[in-house]
């Protein structure tokens, strides 16, 4: 039964093909800590669930975001 939801889009989804951003700490870059407060000001806590599609988006857009922060200092 597709019982879990998405956060970002609302689409129904099996509980087993949940996301979260745990799973960024295993990414090197951005750090995970940096990640968990990047995705705080967008109201994500660690506990949410995402659809495969939308953990996508985020992990491009928090690394976009991450990068932008370099350039600025540069
Ligand atoms: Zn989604």
């Amino acid at each position: 039964m597709k019982n879990a939801q998405c956060k970002k889009c609302l689409n129904k989804f099996y509980e087993k093909e949940i996301y979260t951003i745990q799973q960024f700490q295993y990414r090197k870059q951005p750090t995970y800590k940096w990640s968990v407060t990047y995705f705080d000001k967008l109201g994500i806590s660690e506990w949410d669930s995402f659809c495969e599609k939308c953990i996508l988006f985020y992990s491009e857009e928090s690394e976009k975001e991450w990068k932008k922060q370099f350039k600025l200092f540069i």
